[in-house]
C-alpha cells in the first residue's frame, strides 16, 4: 500500500510531548489520559480536527486513552444533531475514543454536591445583581472589583437560596452562583466567577430535571478529574483560566488532579474557524448546509472528497505551538492533493464534451483498451475501457489554430496527432460547424497498431488527451469548488466575513460524459479523473441516473501563482 505518512525518528517532541514524556519518566503518571471535548452546538471544522489528533494521537503515542466528552452545559444552543455528527467525524477521522461516549451533564448530581461543598466551605454564594450591575462590580484590568451585597452571607442563606435556584423558584437571570475568590485578583477570572446560571430549558441529555446549568469553568476541570484526565489540552484563550482550574481542583474534593494545558489554536487563510460564524453561513442560506463541500468542517470536507489520512497528514505536518498563526491553506491542500494521488483510482471524465467522430472505426465495431486503475499500484487492478467511432474529448483540448506551438498547447490540432490516453493516436481531419459556425464534432481518423506503440516517423502527436466513448460512458453533473472565500484573512480586523464570499466558489457543469467505470462509484471514495483532479460522488445530490461528481481537488495549486 501506498503510504505517505513519513515516521522520521529524528522529529523533535513537541512541548506536550516533551511533558508528558517526563510525567511518565518521573512516574508522576503510568498512563495518560486526554480528551477531547466539544460543545454540541456546531459541527467540527479544521481546528477541531486538529485538536482531535493532538489529543488522541498524545494518548496513542504514549499507550494512554482519549475521551470523547461532550461538554453540554449550556442546553440553549445545544442539539443531538450536532452530537451525532461529531461522533461521526471523530470516528472518521480514524480515532476511537476510550469507552462509551461521555457527557458533561452526566455529572450535574456530582457538579450539585460540589457547589453544595464549596457553599458549606463558605466558598460560593448566590448573587442577586443583575448582569449590568455584575459587569459594574467586577471593575477591569486596572480597577479591583466591588463585592456583591451577597458576599458575606451565611452558607445556610446560601444552602436555601441555591435549593430555590434550582427548584426553579426564580426567573431566569434573577441570580447566579458564584465562587467566593478574589474581587481585587488582576485575573479578572478569579473575581469570584459564575459557576451556575438559571436556564429554563430542556437539556437534549438530561431533559426537565435541571433549571439551573454549571458554568464551563465550573464543569470543565471537574469533568476531567472525575474521569481520570492526566493532561487536559486546550486552546491559548484559556491560559488565563487555568489558575481558576487549579483553584477548583485545590478546593474541591475531586478524585484526581488534572493539568491544563494550552496550545495555539489553528487558524487557516481563507477560511472561517468559528462555529458561530459557520452557522451564520449555513442559517442565512449562504452554503447549504453544515456539509457543504466548501466548508471548513470535517463533514464539509469528508463530501468534498477530502480523507481522513489527509487531514491527519496536515495536522501532523503544521505541528503544536504556543504561540498563535496563521497556516497557509495551500498546506491543506497540498496534503489532500499528495495523499490522493498515492491513493485515488484513476479514471476519465470529459467536463466540456466535443464529439469526435473517428471515420475509419466501423460503425458498430467496438475495442476495449485497458488500463492499470492505479499507475503505480498494481493491486488496484485494471479496468477497461471501450473505444468506437464517436467518442468525446474536451473542447478545450482542441484548436483548429495550427500556429499554436507545440509547447504551448500539447493536445489536439487541426490536421495533426495526439494520443488518446491509453489508446489509439488520432489524427484531427475536418471540423463540422453548425449555421452560426459553432463547432458541432470533429472528424479525425485513427493511426492504426499505435495502441502502447509508437506512430510512424513524421506522425509525432502533440500529447496526451483524456476521452470517453460517446457510445458507452455516463451523463455526470460535475462541481467545480473554489475557496469559499477570496479574501487571505475574511474573519480578521473589522472586516465582515460575509463581504469576503467568493462569487465563483461553486461551478456547475451538467453535460459532463465520465467513463462508464465511474457507475461504481461511491461517496467519500476520491477518483483522480486524468488532467482534472480530484473528483468524488456527491452523498447528496447523486442519483441513479445522474451522478454528481465533487471535485475535492485540482491537480495543480491555481492560487500559488495569484498572489
Ligand atoms: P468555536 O470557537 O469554533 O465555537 P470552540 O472552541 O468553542 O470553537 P468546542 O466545541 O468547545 O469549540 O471545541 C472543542 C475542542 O476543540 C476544544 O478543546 C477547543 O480548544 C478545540 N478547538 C476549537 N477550535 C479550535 C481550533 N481552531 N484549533 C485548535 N483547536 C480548536
Ligand atoms: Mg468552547
Amino acid at each position: 500500500m501506498n503510504n505517505t505518512t513519513t515516521d522520521s525518528p529524528a522529529k523533535p517532541l513537541n512541548f506536550l510531548e516533551q511533558i508528558i514524556k517526563q510525567d511518565i519518566e518521573s512516574g508522576k503518571h503510568n498512563k495518560v489520559v486526554t480528551r477531547f471535548p466539544p460543545e454540541p452546538n456546531g459541527y467540527l471544522h479544521i481546528g477541531h480536527a486538529k485538536s482531535i489528533c493532538l489529543n488522541f494521537g498524545l494518548a496513542a503515542e504514549f499507550g494512554g486513552e482519549c475521551n470523547l466528552r461532550f461538554d453540554d452545559t449550556n442546553p440553549a444552543k445545544e442539539d443531538q444533531e450536532y452530537v451525532d455528527a461529531i461522533k461521526k467525524d471523530v470516528s472518521w477521522l480514524g480515532f476511537n475514543w476510550a469507552g462509551d461516549v461521555r457527557y458533561a451533564s452526566e455529572y450535574f448530581d456530582q457538579f450539585y454536591e460540589w457547589a453544595l461543598h464549596l457553599i458549606k466551605e463558605g466558598k460560593a454564594y448566590v448573587c442577586h445583581l443583575s448582569a449590568d450591575e455584575t459587569r459594574e462590580y467586577r471593575g477591569w484590568a486596572t480597577k479591583p472589583g466591588k463585592d456583591s451585597p451577597q458576599r458575606d452571607r451565611s452558607p445556610e442563606g446560601n444552602l436555601a437560596d441555591f435549593e430555590k435556584m434550582r427548584a426553579g423558584e426564580y426567573e431566569e437571570g434573577a441570580c447566579v452562583l458564584r465562587a467566593k475568590i478574589d474581587m481585587t485578583s488582576p485575573n479578572m477570572n478569579m473575581r469570584d466567577p459564575m459557576l451556575y446560571r438559571i436556564r429554563k430549558q430542556s437539556h437534549h441529555q438530561t431533559g426537565d430535571k435541571w433549571c439551573i446549568y454549571p458554568t464551563y469553568d465550573f464543569a470543565h476541570g471537574q469533568e476531567d478529574a472525575i474521569e481520570g484526565v492526566t493532561h487536559s489540552v486546550c486552546t491559548l484563550e484559556f491560559a488565563d483560566h487555568r489558575p481558576l482550574y487549579d483553584w477548583f481542583t485545590e478546593n474541591l474534593p475531586v478524585p484526581s488532579t488534572p493539568k491544563q494545558y494550552e496550545f495555539a489554536r489553528l487558524e487557516l487563510s481563507y477560511s472561517v474557524t468559528s462555529k458561530r460564524k459557520l452557522k451564520q453561513l449555513v442559517d442565512e442560506g449562504h452554503v447549504d448546509g453544515w456539509d457543504d463541500p466548501r466548508m471548513p468542517t470535517i463533514s464539509g470536507m469528508r463530501r468534498r472528497g477530502y480523507t481522513p489520512a489527509s487531514l491527519r497528514n496536515f495536522c501532523e505536518m503544521i505541528g503544536v505551538t504556543k504561540s498563535a498563526s496563521v497556516i497557509d491553506v495551500g498546506q491543506l491542500e497540498f496534503c489532500v492533493r499528495d495523499d490522493l494521488n498515492n491513493t485515488a483510482p484513476r479514471a476519465m471524465c470529459v467536463l466540456n464534451p466535443l464529439k469526435v467522430t473517428i471515420e475509419n472505426m466501423p460503425e458498430g465495431e467496438v475495442q476495449i483498451m485497458t488500463q492499470p486503475v492505479h499507475p503505480n499500484d498494481e493491486s488496484q487492478g485494471k479496468r477497461e475501457l471501450p473505444i468506437s467511432r464517436e467518442i468525446y474529448i474536451d473542447r478545450a483540448d482542441f484548436t483548429e489554430d495550427t500556429t499554436l506551438s507545440r509547447k504551448k498547447f500539447k493536445r489536439l490540432v487541426l490536421g495533426q496527432y495526439v494520443r488518446l490516453r491509453g489508446s489509439y493516436v488520432i489524427k484531427a481531419d475536418a471540423v463540422i460547424t453548425d449555421e452560426n459556425g459553432e463547432m458541432l464534432e470533429v472528424v479525425a481518423s485513427l493511426i492504426p497498431n499505435t495502441v502502447g506503440e509508437n506512430p510512424p516517423e513524421g506522425m509525432k502527436p502533440r500529447g496526451v488527451i483524456h476521452w470517453v466513448d460517446a457510445n458507452d460512458c455516463i451523463d455526470a453533473e460535475v462541481r467545480l469548488y473554489d475557496r469559499l472565500f477570496s479574501d487571505v484573512a475574511p474573519d480578521t480586523g473589522d472586516k465582515n466575513f460575509l463581504d469576503a464570499i467568493n462569487p465563483e466558489s461553486l461551478t456547475i457543469l451538467s453535460g459532463c460524459k465520465a467513463e462508464k467505470n465511474l457507475v461504481r462509484a461511491q461517496p467519500e471514495q476520491s477518483y483522480q479523473f486524468e488532467r482534472e483532479g480530484y473528483f468524488c460522488l456527491d452523498s447528496r445530490y447523486s442519483t441513479e441516473d445522474k451522478p454528481v461528481f465533487n471535485r475535492a481537488i485540482g491537480l495543480k495549486d491555481n492560487w500559488a501563482n495569484k498572489a
